[in-house]
């Protein structure tokens, strides 16, 4: 089975920025919170239901910007549900007023619900248009309010995924929050590029997490999710992570408005990986 060729060092391109990650108690959301951690950031890691967790990522970011000699930044746990309002004006007011600034939004915090179309109940699909949308909407009004305030720029990365452009059946409210991901990032990103904060998005494929502990832990299951993608593996939430980790640093100083897929070929249409159309 292919392997991932992961980097053993990374660079330190985030010294002296504050990041916020939602839904970093697990899975992509973590590992990008350990990330930037990596690469010299202060992170807040937010979560909705899982406490414990978030502080098993908090030691985690605490320990990668230690070992990478950041010294101990001050990393926090906020937690907010991400799809209420007040709960969303409440976790920037506890970050500005510990860290003064904020300059990265990461919206990651998302969940998907599989139901045929027709049945699928209205407050299933409400709740994942305001988890998965709705949510990033909110997060970044009260980031982009304080880029404003203070000048000097500032960064969205939201995650959307391969379903932003690939519909994803028995999943229409999360084919739909993932479609709309699109162009709120580049409404937001043309909105504000005078102004020098960026908006940009990451569509990862099928990558190992909770959220698809369904078959990731299946070899039957597993095969045929591999079959599909035309690199022949999952990704690693820490390959999502490093584009995250670009698209939050100067590297990335001149692209806004894009989503950049990380996703072994899935947006390729592997379907035609043989010629059977002509
Ligand atoms: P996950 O289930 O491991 O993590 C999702 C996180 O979101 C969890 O920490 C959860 O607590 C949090 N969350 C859910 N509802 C929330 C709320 N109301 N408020 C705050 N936090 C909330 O799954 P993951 O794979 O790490 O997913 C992270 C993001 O990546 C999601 O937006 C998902 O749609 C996207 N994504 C994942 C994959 C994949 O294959 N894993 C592919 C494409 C896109």
């Amino acid at each position: 089975m292919p392997q991932p060729n992961l980097p053993t060092s990374y660079p330190s391109r985030l010294v002296g920025r504050y990041a916020l990650v939602t839904g970093a108690s697990q899975g992509i959301g973590r590992a990008v919170a350990i990330r930037l951690a990596e690469e010299g950031a202060t992170v807040a890691i937010n979560y909705f239901d899982h406490a414990g967790r978030a502080e098993e990522t908090l030691a985690l970011a605490r320990t990668a910007s230690s070992d990478r000699g950041h010294g101990r930044l001050d990393h926090i746990v906020v937690k907010a549900d991400v799809s209420n309002e007040r709960d969303i004006a409440a976790m920037f007011e506890t970050i500005l007023a510990r860290w003064k600034r904020l300059d990265c939004l990461v919206n990651n915090a998302g969940f998907q619900q599989e139901s045929p179309s027709e049945a699928l109940d209205v407050e299933t699909y409400r709740r994942i248009i305001d988890v998965n949308l709705n949510g990033a909407v909110l997060c970044a009004q009260k980031a982009l309010a304080h880029f404003v305030a203070r000048g000097g720029g500032g960064s969205i990365i939201n995650c959307s995924s391969v379903h932003q452009i690939i519909p994803k059946p028995g999943y229409l409210a999360y084919s739909i929050s993932k479609g709309g991901m699109a162009n709120l990032t580049r409404t937001l990103a043309l909105e504000f590029a005078s102004r020098g904060i960026r908006v940009n998005a990451v569509g990862p494929g099928a990558i190992d997490t909770p959220i698809n502990a369904a078959w990731t832990g299946d070899p039957e299951k597993r095969g045929v999710v591999t079959s599909h993608i035309p690199m022949g593996r999952v990704g690693t939430p820490e390959e999502i992570a490093a584009v995250f980790a670009f698209l939050a640093s100067d590297d990335a100083s001149y692209i806004t408005g894009q989503t950049l897929y990380a996703c072994g070929g899935l947006t390729l249409f592997p379907e035609f990986r043989e010629n059977w159309a002509s």
